[in-house]
């Protein structure tokens, strides 16, 4: 079986993040790479496991010795992959990106043979919204760029290998755990 690149993208609030954690409790062969990124911490987010939370600064220095896989801006901040994190955990792991379109759509063009693009989706639009709020994280300002983003990102959906619904938790992790066993089996 091959080591795969796994990218899980989808709009803010859909549940990327509980999901892939239930991946990588069910799957060994899995890693998932921690993102560098200039935004604050939310509340109990920590430093290395959610996302190294690093200056503006550091980021940019970052930038110039090319340490990043692949880079974006998000409503003001910086949100990196780094290089060789990935490269060296695929010689023994699948890895799993949690990352935006745009960031897909490079690490597809620069890996396309490793690349698996999965785009997670709401059953509704209401339904992120209600989750969105329930977080209470962000400011409506926020929050309202963050819905005109998700509008954006479901656009994108013809993109991507797979669409996955996320209705229940447990068959969503299942239906994602089938494709990546079935996409590390195939002999390209
Ligand atoms: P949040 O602030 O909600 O954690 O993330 C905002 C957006 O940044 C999400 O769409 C998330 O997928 C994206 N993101 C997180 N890490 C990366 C990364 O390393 N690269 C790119 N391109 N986007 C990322």
């Amino acid at each position: 079986m091959r080591n795969i690149l796994i990218v899980i993208s989808g709009p803010s609030g859909v549940g990327k993040g509980t999901l892939v954690d239930l991946l990588l409790q069910e799957d060994q062969s899995l890693v998932k790479s921690v993102s560098c990124t200039t935004r604050a911490p939310r509340e109990g987010e920590k430093d290395g496991v959610n996302y190294y939370f690093i200056s503006r600064q550091e980021f940019r220095a970052r930038i110039a010795e090319n340490d990043f896989l692949e880079y974006d801006e998000h409503f003001g901040n910086f949100y990196g992959t780094p290089r060789s994190f990935v490269e060296r955990r695929l010689r023994t792991h699948s890895v799993i990106l949690e990352i935006d379109v745009v960031g897909a759509l490079n690490a597809k063009r620069l890996m396309s043979k490793e690349t698996v693009l999965i785009m997670v989706t709401p059953p509704s639009s209401e339904e992120l919204e209600v989750r969105l709020a329930a977080r209470g994280s962000e400011s409506d300002e926020e929050r309202a760029a963050r819905l005109r983003r998700v509008r954006y990102e479901l656009e994108q959906a013809p993109l991507y290998d797979y669409v996955v619904v996320n209705d229940d938790l447990q068959r969503t992790k299942n239906e994602i755990l089938q494709i990546i066993r079935n996409e590390k089996e195939k002999t390209i």
